[in-house]
């Protein structure tokens, strides 16, 4: 759909914060998770890139004025389709809202614009023996507002929590350009709604974040890290659990199974063994020999064939290279297939050794290829149908796997997001989880604080059949 934005030659920003080229609008038209198979995304009419939280009040109340979609839109990595413009309009581009604002190391606490890439708040504080520690793998390509937009989590989270848990809270802009605060900086309030965890996770549908308020952590003074390496996929993820349920004191259990770490040998060149495995890291300020002996005997009872652990730097950050490249070896494996979508089921941890083996028993039911990796410890699986998208027959095929994996996952009383939110991807499952009742009260939430659904309309709810946008009585 086309929208007239020549309201935006009247705002107060430079001219150089607004463009309507096309190569601007393309790169602003998907994310990493559309950019591939057939899916081209719509253009938005215009890419708007504010550099204070004035252009971005400015910019959203002209916009709601003029019935004018806002995306908010930051690096782009999403993998659902989060930031991708569904109905056109405004593509707003927080990257360059990119500063540290202040910084209170005896508080550990600092307080960023949105479009900071997460890798440098870990270097920016790493002097004082701090870190910002739910970073997901991609954390030194995307942004801190587009993990509090997603709710992001990473490979520390089964020991330190995701993105929500770190945030302490937020200046953010409403449809109708105005600014809140919400939270503090005391680390514990029970003051009124907590609007921080409402904006948290709801991938700019109700506020631009345009300031976030972070916790940090101490960095731990003993970090050891290496691999178990397992003959059956079934050991490995038996052994994650009864590690999990034990409570050792990881930092990181990723799980790789044989295919995958195939497809990483191919793509980096690496010496990974074909075979089940599962990457750990521990950390500990004293004793942390205790928690790996814990962990080896654990791993024994189910069968680990090699245990190998190493305080080498070089080792390990090899070994993590591979584990955070996963996602770009699976698509590189065969030029002629392609990743459906990016799967990503998290459910309890009791049912992860069952959501791993009933995804390797329907890849062979559908004679598929299934690569399954993710961080086990939070029972997350990341899962990639790799299809021929010139193969109708095959693609639907690998959509129904793909589809009776989230629907198990749901089953067993997990998610169909773990990190990577709803978007336009993950609409279908939104109800299925979460019951009618509970969307009704999320889409209440979204009318009331947008009530002209100005703000990345067209996703988390699923639209009319035919994708048109939501009238005001749908909504
Ligand atoms: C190789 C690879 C590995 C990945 N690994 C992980 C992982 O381990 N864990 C994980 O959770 N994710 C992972 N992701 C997904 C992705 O990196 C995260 O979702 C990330 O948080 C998106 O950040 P971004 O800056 O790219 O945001 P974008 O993709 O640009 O936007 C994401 C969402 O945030 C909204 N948004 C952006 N900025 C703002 C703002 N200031 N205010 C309000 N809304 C905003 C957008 O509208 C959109 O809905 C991975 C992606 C890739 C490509």
């Amino acid at each position: 759909m086309t929208f007239d934005c020549s309201f935006l030659e009247g705002l107060p920003l430079a001219a150089d914060r607004i463009s309507v080229a096309d190569e601007r609008r393309e790169s602003h038209a998907t994310d990493y998770g559309t950019e591939r198979l057939d899916d081209e995304g719509v253009l938005p009419n215009a890419v708007v890139w504010p550099a204070s939280t004035a252009d971005v009040s400015a910019v959203l109340a002209a916009a709601t004025d003029h019935g004018v979609p806002v995306t908010p839109y930051a690096a782009g990595t999403g993998l659902e389709g989060n930031a991708v413009p569904a109905h056109g309009g405004i593509s707003l581009d927080l990257t360059r809202m990119d500063a540290v604002v202040d910084y209170r190391p005896a508080d550990r606490q600092i307080d960023v614009g949105p479009g900071i890439i997460g890798s440098d708040v870990d270097e920016y504080v790493a002097g004082d023996g701090l870190v910002f520690p739910p970073l997901p793998s991609s954390g030194d390509i995307s942004t801190i507002g587009g993990m509090i937009a997603t709710d992001a989590s990473g490979m520390g989270t089964v020991r330190y929590g995701e993105v929500a848990d770190w945030v302490l809270g937020l200046e953010a802009v409403l449809a109708d350009g105005t600014v809140i605060e919400t939270g503090s900086r005391a680390i514990k309030t029970s003051s009124g709604y907590n609007l921080t965890d409402l904006i948290v996770g709801s991938e700019g549908t109700l506020a631009v974040v345009t300031e976030a308020r972070l916790e940090l952590a101490g960095r731990p003074d003993q970090v050891r890290g290496g691999r178990a390496i397992f003959e059956t996929l079934d050991d490995a993820v038996e052994a994650v659990f009864d590690a999990v349920r034990t409570d050792v004191g990881v930092a990181k259990i990723e799980l790789v199974d044989g295919l995958s770490a195939t497809m990483a040998t191919e793509y980096l060149g690496s010496e990974l063994p074909d075979a089940p495995m599962v990457f750990l890291e521990f950390h500990a300020n004293h004793g942390v020999e205790t928690e790996i002996d814990l962990c080896r005997t654990i791993f024994e009872d189910h069968n680990v064939a090699r245990f190998e652990m190493s305080d080498d730097d070089a080792e390990m950050a090899a070994l993590w290279q591979a584990r955070r490249e996963m996602a770009y070896a699976v698509s590189a494996y065969d030029p002629d297939l392609e990743p459906l979508h990016p799967g990503d089921v998290t459910v309890p941890i009791s049912s992860y050794p069952e959501i791993v083996r009933e995804t390797k028993r329907l890849a062979d039911e559908y004679d598929l290829l299934v690569p399954c990796f993710g961080h086990a410890g939070d029972g997350n699986l990341h899962y990639s149908v790799l299809v021929d998208p010139d193969d109708p027959e095959q693609r639907t095929r690998g959509e129904d796997l793909y589809r009776e994996i989230v629907s198990l996952a749901i089953e067993l009383g997990g998610t169909a997001t773990g990190e990577h939110g709803i978007g336009e991807g993950k609409q279908r499952y939104l109800e299925p989880e979460h019951g009618a009742g509970a969307v009704e009260a999320m889409r209440a939430v979204k009318r009331a604080l947008d009530p002209t659904d100005t703000l990345n309309p067209g996703k988390i709810f699923p639209e009319t059949a035919d994708g048109e946008r939501l009238t005001e009585a749908e909504r």
